[in-house]
């Protein structure tokens, strides 16, 4: 792991500074990075991806945590600095690419790497990282869904903007309540770890971040019909969050298009159709979501 002064002087050494469009601000506290690295209790078999390797000082930590590292970083010159710091570790597997492939979907080699990785191994699926702050939602939202061929992360400790954090632990009838919150109420438990000052970053980011656990619950998931189903759901409803839900509903494309009869399916769902989506709860939208699903088969 590096101190502020290795860092700075990697990034001079290869001629380069802090990208402030990237979400280059480093984790220079490293009693902090411990503790998000002990939050995921790494195994060997288990198989550990990282977003954003930065010049590889997190990820010597993940390294040294026994796993099998996978870590992406979109950023050419950081990606050669991170390749020569970490030569040493046959654990890890550092990809020069972006995450995303879209806004929603993820890069495909990354998938395919992590697939692989799990199907050898035999462990979890785990994403332990410092989130660059441009793709922290729709990296967790892919991770939590995975859809067809997709990959799902058991466990999720990471480091993301304030702002993120609160709406992955939101409550109905809150602004911060959307998507992510439904999401993760729905499939799992998320907690607030830490508040984190921008002095544990360099450079310092103009706002404040939280480190936050996800875990995967099988019992939640159990319950729920078809995952991808369930998210078209939430994005249908969540997309007009103040509208009634009967008003809502008139804006469904995709496969929720052949649904007739929504006031059914609300009654059956024991929802008021005069109720807003911003004040369901995530079960209520497990319900309808389902309820869709068996009228659809
Ligand atoms: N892991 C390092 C640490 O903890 O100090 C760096 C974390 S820094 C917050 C985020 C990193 O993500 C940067 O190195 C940045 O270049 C990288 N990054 C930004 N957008 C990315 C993307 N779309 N795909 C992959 N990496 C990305």
């Amino acid at each position: 792991m590096q101190t502020k002064q290795q860092i700075e002087r990697l990034l001079a050494g290869a001629g380069t500074e802090p990208n402030k469009r990237l979400g280059q601000n480093f984790l220079i506290d490293l009693n902090l990075m411990r503790l998000l690295i002990g939050a995921a209790h790494i195994d060997r078999r288990d198989v550990v991806l990282e977003i954003g390797t930065g010049t590889g000082s997190f990820t010597e930590g993940l390294a040294q945590s026994g796993g099998q590292v996978i870590s992406v970083e979109i950023d050419r010159t950081l990606f050669q600095i991170a390749t020569t710091q970490l030569k040493k570790y046959e654990n890890v597997r550092i990809v020069n690419t972006d995450i995303l492939a879209s806004k929603s979907t993820l890069c495909e080699s990354v998938v395919e790497a992590v697939r692989e990785a799990i199907a050898r191994l035999g462990g979890r699926m785990l994403l332990v990282a410092n989130l660059p702050y441009n793709v922290a939602a729709p990296v967790m939202m892919n991770l939590i869904i995975g859809g067809d061929n997709g990959i799902v992360a058991d466990c999720m400790c990471v480091t993301v903007q304030k702002e993120v954090a609160e709406r992955m632990i939101a409550s109905p009838s809150t602004k911060e309540y959307g998507a992510i919150s439904i999401l993760m109420a729905a499939t799992g438990h998320a907690t607030v770890m830490r508040k984190l000052k921008p002095s544990v970053f360099w450079p310092r980011p103009q706002v404040d971040s939280m480190m936050v656990r996800f875990t995967r619950e099988a019992k939640k998931i159990e319950k729920i019909h078809n995952l991808g189903l369930f998210r078209e759901t939430v994005n249908l409803f969540m997309g007009h969050r103040r509208k009634m839900l009967q008003a809502s509903a008139k804006f469904v494309t995709g496969r929720l298009e052949k649904i007739g009869n929504w006031h059914e399916i609300f009654e059956r769902a024991f929802v008021d159709p005069h109720s807003r989506p911003e004040e369901l709860s995530a079960d209520q939208f497990v319900s309808i979501a389902n309820l869709c699903y068996e009228t659809l088969q």
